[in-house]
């Protein structure tokens, strides 16, 4: 292996130790719920998830799917995708 491939992978393990670095714009996944799978979306500040939850509350409540996911990638969310772009808004 040369230099160079040695530097950039040492590089990478330093950046995977910083998911801070990273901020995600979208999301598709497939999520393994209790009795279901549901596909949970992010698309810029906004979530959506396929479960009767989620789609039968109004906009801006939102289900355990999606709060799990914020949960797991909360390093790597915007303020608004990380606690809901309603909630930053109400807080200002
Ligand atoms: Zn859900």
């Amino acid at each position: 292996m040369n230099s160079s491939m040695i530097g950039k992978i040492e590089k990478a393990h330093r950046y995977a130790r910083e998911p801070e670095r990273i901020q995600l714009s979208q999301i598709e996944a497939t999520f393994r719920g209790s009795h279901d799978d549901y596909t949970v979306r992010l698309n810029g500040p906004n979530w959506s998830c396929t479960c009767h939850t989620f789609e039968s509350h109004a906009v801006g409540d939102t289900c355990s799917h999606v709060m799990a996911m914020q949960q797991i990638l909360a390093p790597m969310l915007s303020t608004e995708a990380k606690y809901g772009a309603e909630a930053v808004a109400g807080a200002g």
